[in-house]
């Protein structure tokens, strides 16, 4: 099969292959032909392609030069950089990849990245990951004594005979070497590193596209050419030929001894040496019997690791979790699992590219194990979510502890790029063995919790309830439900009024979302919009929550009842790719013969963690069509306040957790103070949400709000009592 390049039908490309020393990534043998992983799915990709490789070996530095010259048109085998990648072209696809590992001797209390600090480390000299690991210690605040070996054997080597407390090698070579029986293998995994093709800068990109297109079909299928060659290369041990050979030479050997026994006794010291030959034989061969059996073990560990961040995958959380239960079970004590879910990676995901996302994994990987104690087990399950053991439980508010530790640890802005990323997780807690005894349903039930956290908003955690567990089962079908629900027309919008405060006048309307379920009744948005947003229905329910919305204020504008009255309107942030919002806004504006003036569009904060051009280019050009814009639920997101000042808001809606808190303590009247002075400030009208008392209301007309929304006014009401409070207004202005 071919990719159809205009090449390959007609003259052999003939592709220049620079080879180097790497096994067994690739291994150029002098005088024999180059080897490894890398070359055995290369001479896969060339036989279909109909490529003619010319392989050209020499030292690795070599063949950097020759790249850069373009002597070579692909240089196997190179780990990929940001440095690199501004001097090569890489294949998007990785070839394998390998990161730091750390090991320590049996006694050595070395579990996770800050038991590290002040111990003795080997490393090699020169390894990139040796100096990786000395970076992230320092900044974890555990530096360590590194202790300087030449060959990665001599880091296991000084760890074996305790020279070293622990030391560092890469995750190819430990499956392939590191089981001495004393050394044991921490949950420090470090600086990731995927191996690439590479080409020059200014080469055809015909050759890596088909790289590429080739490479990602093989990955796909566990039974591929690709797999065949990592277990040939990383699972060939030697005991392999010494088994063949050895039974043998033992065999002989004991026949040389009976021979030499049966002879003279002048022999003898002959045949002690035989002897002790033989014995030392015997021994290797237990030896390698042992290592063999450690290496398969060792590479059953590797097959439990997440190859983005290094972490224990789903497969190596089950198995330390079920060995831990077993031992919790004979000393009666407790723990807790934590299943943390990143809120909304699936906007990053889209908005600025898996690259992106998955650079923000790693380092919210980083994070989240650098507030974890030793004895914490953190793994990933892959895609946006994240698992901890955390053991030695007295209190449920040690779980709880951990957790906040966790949620504030995200709290700070990573930064992938020139991008400023915010970012937040969602946390449900399960606790052995009050929830559950066993690992799946402890898995399950903080899986549960984790939604219910989800669904308040997200940026939480929550404690597993017994109750919790139905309304989870409810979602699974809450997905088609709701996409009946919008072709039968079981939606519908409530409004509530928006007062200016100083003369408790109405100015407009937000209208809010409500689905006539006919099996439960009136149900409320915060039970199906995220559950919508995950699916992307909330699109075309956007879309029609756009045109009914501006349909009902036309129509009040028409029959004279609401002049100068304001609509606003939620929006998801979904609604903005792909620049939809605009053409809906644009599509529901014109069909039905509203100004844009009197459109309101509410978004929350969260839209800042999405910000990237295209969300930039959508607010702007909604601005100019006259459209005000309004930011959300102020204060419980992700708002940046330089990028406030940048971005075309008109409107800053306080949210109602602040409100709620006033009059109250000073401490939270001086945060509703601030709110409006910055709103002030930046030249934006306020909005206060949630006014539900006259104290509450007084409190903020004093402090210069203008503008309230809540219970106290009005509740959200159907059109038909809406627009009986439009009348009674007017009636009440005309009399009054
Ligand atoms: P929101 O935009 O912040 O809307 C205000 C929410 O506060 C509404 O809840 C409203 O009923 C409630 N509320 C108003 N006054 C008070 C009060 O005095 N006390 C209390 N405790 N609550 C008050 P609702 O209608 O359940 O909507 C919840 C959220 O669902 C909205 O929060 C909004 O984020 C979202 N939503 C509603 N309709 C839509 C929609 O059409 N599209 C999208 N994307 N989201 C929507
Ligand atoms: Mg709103
Ligand atoms: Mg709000």
């Amino acid at each position: 099969m071919s990719t159809g390049l205009a090449w390959a039908a007609s003259d052999p490309l003939v592709v220049r292959v620079g080879v180097f020393e790497n096994p067994p990534i690739v291994s150029a043998p002098a005088g024999a032909q180059p080897e490894g992983i890398a070359i055995d799915m290369l001479r896969w990709v060339a036989d279909r392609e109909g490529w003619k490789l010319a392989f050209v070996p020499d030292a690795f530095d070599k063949q950097v030069e020759r790249l850069e010259r373009g002597e070579i048109d692909l240089l196997v085998g190179f780990a990929y950089t940001e440095a690199r990648a501004s001097q090569f072209k890489f294949s998007k696809q990785s070839l394998i990849g390998n990161w730091g590992m750390v090991f320590r001797h049996a006694d050595a209390r070395i579990e996770s990245l800050p038991d590290l600090k002040g111990k003795r480390v080997a490393l090699m000299r020169s390894s990139t990951h040796g100096q990786a690991l000395v970076e992230l210690a320092a900044r974890f605040d555990a530096a360590f004594t590194p202790v300087y070996v030449d060959t990665y054997p001599q880091v296991m080597q000084a760890v074996a005979q305790r020279h070293v407390d622990a030391g560092a090698v890469n995750r190819v070579f430990a499956a392939l070497h590191a089981h001495e029986p004393d050394v044991v293998v921490t949950a420090i995994v470090f600086n990731p590193v995927f191996v690439h093709y590479a080409a020059p800068k200014a080469a055809d990109p015909a050759v890596l596209a088909a790289l590429d297109h080739h490479l990602a079909q093989l990955k796909a299928d566990q039974h591929s050419a690709y797999y065949d060659s990592l277990r040939r290369w990383l699972e060939a041990t030697p005991p392999d030929r010494y088994a063949r050979w050895l039974p043998w030479a033992v065999a002989g050997a004991a026949v040389v001894l009976g021979l030499a026994l049966a002879i003279a006794a002048f022999l003898r010291r002959q045949v002690q040496r035989q002897t002790g030959e033989l014995q030392r034989r015997a021994e290797m061969l237990h030896a390698e019997i042992r290592q063999r059996e450690a290496a398969q073990q060792h590479l059953k560990q590797i097959a439990y690791f997440d190859s983005l961040t290094g972490l224990p995958n789903r497969e190596g959380f089950s198995n330390t979790l079920a060995q831990m239960l077993t031992g919790l079970h004979e000393n009666h004590e407790r723990l807790a699992l934590l299943f943390i879910d990143i809120d909304r990676l699936k906007n990053i995901n889209d908005g600025l590219g898996h690259g992106a996302g998955d650079l923000l994994l790693k380092q919210i990987a980083e994070r989240l194990q650098s507030v974890l104690r030793a004895n914490d087990h953190l793994s990933r399950f892959g895609g946006d979510e994240f698992v901890v053991i955390v053991s030695d439980i007295e209190a449920t508010s040690d779980a709880e502890l951990v957790a906040t530790r966790l949620l504030r640890s995200l709290g700070e802005p990573f930064h992938i790029g020139p991008t400023q990323i915010y970012s937040s997780a969602s946390i449900g807690i399960a606790l052995y063995p009050e929830d559950a005894d066993s690992v799946d349903s402890l898995l399950k039930h903080a899986d549960t919790a984790m939604y219910q956290a989800k669904e308040l908003g997200g940026n939480r955690f929550l404690f597993y309830q017994a109750q919790q567990t139905t309304r989870v089962v409810e979602r699974l079908t809450l997905d088609t439900r709701l996409r009946q629900a919008l072709e039968r027309d079981e939606l519908l919008l409530h409004y509530q009024p928006i007062v200016e405060l100083g003369s408790r006048r109405m100015v407009g309307f937000e209208a809010l979302l409500r689905w006539d379920d006919p099996e439960h009744g009136l149900v409320m948005p915060g039970a199906f919009i995220s559950s919508a947003e995950d699916t992307g229905l909330i699109v075309p329910i956007g879309e029609w929550v756009l045109e009914a919305g501006c349909a009902q204020l036309r129509a009040w504008q028409q029959q004279g009842k609401a002049e100068g009255m304001t609509l606003a309107i939620n929006v998801s942030t979904r609604q903005f790719e792909g620049q939809r919002l605009v053409k809906s806004v644009e599509q529901a504006l014109s069909r039905t013969g509203l100004a844009p003036a009197f459109l309101e569009l509410e978004i929350t904060e969260n839209v800042m963690l999405i910000m990237n051009d295209e969300v930039r280019s959508s607010l702007d050009q909604l601005r100019g069509m006259g459209v005000r814009l309004s930011l959300d639920d102020f204060g419980t997101g992700y708002s940046s306040l330089s990028y406030l000042k940048q971005l075309p808001f008109h409107i800053l809606k306080m949210d109602q957790s602040f409100v709620s808190k006033i009059p109250g303590s000073t401490g939270d009247t001086q945060i509703v103070r601030t709110i409006l002075a910055l709103a002030k400030g930046l030249e934006l009208e306020v909005v206060a949400e949630g006014i539900e008392t006259q104290a509450q209301y007084d409190f903020l007309r004093e402090h210069g709000c203008e503008f309230g929304q809540g219970y106290l006014m009005s509740r959200p009401q159907p059109a038909d009592a809406l627009a009986g409070m439009l009348d009674a207004q007017r009636l009440g202005e005309k009399t009054g």
